[in-house]
Parts: structure tokens; C-alpha cells; sequence
């Protein structure tokens, strides 16, 4: 096959572990005899100094043409204080809406090697896999009105959540469908007992889940879903939920992973005419002001937003196999990044993906 993949590094430690993501993708394109064009673009505070804007139209352009788009991440504190539509967090918004990427995947599951870093204890953790499905280009991040005004007392601010009947409807069959390759739960999260918002979101959920009777759908309000996260996460298969409940809800299914460095993800839209879904695949951490440019961060996270490329926008769900299979196998061996408190000292995120490469050669040898 040929896979064109468009790397966007951003800021801070999204440089790092995307460095080590494309270690991995030339690996497996090479064994899997496929050819890879990689094209590298400017998205973030990189973008902004370079370019003046966090999403430059170059880089829209190269989306666009790219079978697959690999994220690092954005932010950088100099921007902590700057006008919303100059900040670094704003590329992030612009491609997901450029790319029509309408569902974000983020697969939560516990890794037996990292039981201990949970700090929940292990018997409620152990055994967790869940999917997150959370709208991502619409609600309360996109709507208008939107912008602070007035002066003095009179000083407001105003975000408008909006979701339509149309982009419901999408993001649940997605679940569904996703539900079906799985144990067959949907999990739909909301709070309709304030928001008509959450209401309409109710309502049409319940009538898509009526072309899967084969599937099982409850309803959580967001607080309790919180709750249970952290009481009983082996409850949950798929959770499906709008845009700015799934942020702060697949944060939480990071302390079931023992480390937020550990998540990937996948945001999917459109398929294409091969069947394909157009895609953009980033891990779900931040750019890690804190730990950036020491060859500290963990990129296992970007590593598996890989495995979900390969699976989602080139249908080559036996090389995304191989990819996780390798991630397990070097958690196993105890060479992990310092957030994983491993026993011995901690390893870089450059030993990381090399350990990863070898686990995939190894694999490849006695196959
Ligand atoms: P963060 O995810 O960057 O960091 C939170 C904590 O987790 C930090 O202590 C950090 O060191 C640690 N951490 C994160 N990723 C790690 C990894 N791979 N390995 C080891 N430790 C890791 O969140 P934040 O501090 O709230 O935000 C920092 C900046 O990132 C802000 O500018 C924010 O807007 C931006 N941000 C971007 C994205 C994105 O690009 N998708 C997501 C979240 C936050």
C-alpha cells in the first residue's frame, strides 16, 4: 500500500514522542512492505511563531492530501495569557473541524505490568477496557455566540453549547457500530437533568440504539459517570458523550492507565471511497511544559495512536496488533519512562521507542 502521512510534532514534548511515534511507523511500513511518504507541517505555538497563526493554511492544505495525520501535542506557556483565537489550542480546534474528524476514540485499559501505578486500588482496576467516544466538533467548544464583553460589573462572558439532531445521530452510530466489535455496551453520558441540550442528546440516542437491539444502551448523568469511572470501571464498554464531557471524563480514564502518557487516540470523520476513515491520531496528553526537552516523556501514548492509524485509516488491523502487542511486551521488561515509577531507573523516551522497535523485530523473527 501507499500511506501518506502528514506529522504534525507542536510543541513542547509533542516533538518527543512524536519522534519516537515515526520510529515506529517506518518500522512497521517497512516490514509490512508498504511505501510511506511522510510530509512534516507546523500546528501550535511552533506555528504561531513561525507563521503568526496556530493553524497555518499550508498545514490545512497538507491534511487535507494526507491519508493520515499524526499529532504530538500543543500549548506553550508564553501563550497562557493570549486571546483565545491566538493561541496554540486554537490549531488543535482548527484541524479538527478542517478534517471533519466528528468522533474521538480513546481507548482506556489497564496493562497488568502497570497495575501498581494506578494509584486506585489494583482489584478495582484490573480487568478495565473501555472505549471513550466523545463528539468532537461540536457542543460547547464551537458554538456561538461565544466572547467575553462589556466592562466593570457589567463584564460577561458567553460559550453557546449547540448540537444538532445530525451530529448526534453520527457520533452515536459510531458507537454503536464500535459496540458491536466489542461486549455489545453503549454507555451514553449526559446531564439532561439540567441542559435541553443533554436532553435532545438523550432522545436521539435512544432512538439510534433502536437499530441495535443486539447492544445494550444505558444512560449516566456526566457527575455519577465521574464517580463510577473511579468506583467501578469495569462496568463501562464504549462510553459515548459530547464534546467537553469527553475531555474531562478520558482525562479521568488516564488514572486507570496508570499514566496519561500511556493514552492514545483516534478522531475519525468521513470515510473514504476505499473505506478508510480520514483520521488524526495524537496521543491525549498535553506538550508537558513541566518535563519538555528532557527526553523524559513517555510515548507509549503516541506510539498507540499509531497502532490506531493503522487500524482505522489504513484497515491493517494486524500491524495495529503487533504495534500494542509490542507496547505490552516492553511494560513487561520494566523499561518505562519515569510517570510509570518503574522499579529500576527510569528509562528515556528515546530507549522507549527503540524498545519498541526491537519488541516489533523480535516478533517479526519468530513469526
Ligand atoms: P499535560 O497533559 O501537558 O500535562 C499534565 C501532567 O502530565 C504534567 O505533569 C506532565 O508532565 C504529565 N504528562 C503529560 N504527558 C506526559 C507524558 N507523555 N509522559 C510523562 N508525563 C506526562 O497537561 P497540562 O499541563 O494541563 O497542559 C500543558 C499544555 O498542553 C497547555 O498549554 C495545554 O493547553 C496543552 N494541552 C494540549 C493538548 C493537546 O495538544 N491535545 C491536550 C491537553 C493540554
Amino acid at each position: 500500500m501507499n500511506l501518506s502521512v502528514l506529522i504534525l510534532p507542536g510543541d513542547g514534548i509533542g516533538v518527543e514522542v512524536t519522534r519516537e511515534a515515526v520510529k515506529v511507523l517506518r518500522h512497521v511500513a517497512e516490514a509490512g512492505g508498504h511505501k510511506l511518504s511522510l510530509n512534516e507541517g507546523l500546528l501550535g505555538g511552533i506555528a504561531i511563531h513561525r507563521t503568526g497563526t496556530p493553524f497555518p493554511e499550508e498545514t490545512r492544505q497538507l491534511a487535507l492530501g494526507a491519508d493520515a495525520t499524526l499529532l504530538g501535542a500543543v500549548g506553550l506557556p508564553e501563550f497562557d495569557n493570549a486571546p483565545p483565537e491566538k493561541r496554540p489550542e486554537r490549531g488543535l480546534l482548527g484541524i479538527r473541524k478542517a478534517l471533519e474528524v466528528y468522533a474521538n476514540l480513546r481507548p482506556v485499559r489497564s496493562y497488568k505490568a502497570l497495575i501498581d501505578s494506578s494509584p486506585l486500588k489494583n482489584e478495582l482496576v484490573d480487568g478495565t477496557d473501555m472505549i471513550i467516544v466523545r463528539e468532537l466538533t461540536g457542543g460547547l467548544y464551537y458554538g456561538t455566540p461565544r466572547g467575553i464583553s462589556g466592562t466593570g460589573a457589567e463584564e460577561r462572558a458567553v460559550n453557546t453549547m449547540v448540537y444538532t439532531r445530525a451530529e448526534i445521530e453520527r457520533v452515536a452510530h459510531m458507537a454503536f457500530q464500535l459496540a458491536r466489535k466489542r461486549r455489545r455496551k453503549v454507555t451514553s453520558v449526559d446531564k439532561s437533568n439540567v441542559l435541553e441540550n443533554s436532553q435532545l442528546w438523550r432522545r436521539v440516542v435512544t432512538e439510534v440504539a433502536a437499530g441495535y437491539p443486539d447492544v445494550m444502551l444505558d444512560h449516566v448523568l456526566v457527575d455519577n459517570c465521574a464517580m463510577q469511572l473511579v468506583l467501578s470501571p469495569k462496568r463501562f464498554d464504549v462510553v459515548l458523550t459530547e464534546n467537553l464531557f469527553g475531555d474531562i471524563l478520558s482525562d479521568e480514564g488516564a488514572v486507570l492507565a496508570g499514566s496519561i502518557g500511556m493514552l492514545p487516540s483516534a478522531s475519525i470523520g468521513a470515510k473514504r471511497p476505499s473505506g478508510a476513515w480520514t483520521g488524526l491520531y495524537e496521543p491525549v496528553h498535553g506538550s508537558a511544559p513541566d518535563i519538555a526537552g528532557q527526553n523524559k516523556a513517555n510515548p507509549l501514548g503516541a506510539i498507540g495512536s499509531v497502532a490506531a492509524m493503522f487500524e482505522y485509516s489504513f484497515g491493517l488491523a494486524e500491524d495495529a496488533r503487533r504495534i500494542y502487542g509490542a507496547i505490552e511486551e516492553v511494560l513487561n521488561s520494566g523499561r518505562v519512562t519515569a510517570d510509570l515509577k518503574p522499579a529500576g531507573k527510569p528509562a528515556q523516551t528515546s530507549e522507549v521507542g527503540d524498545a519498541v522497535c526491537a519488541a516489533l523485530s523480535a516478533r517479526a523473527v519468530s513469526a
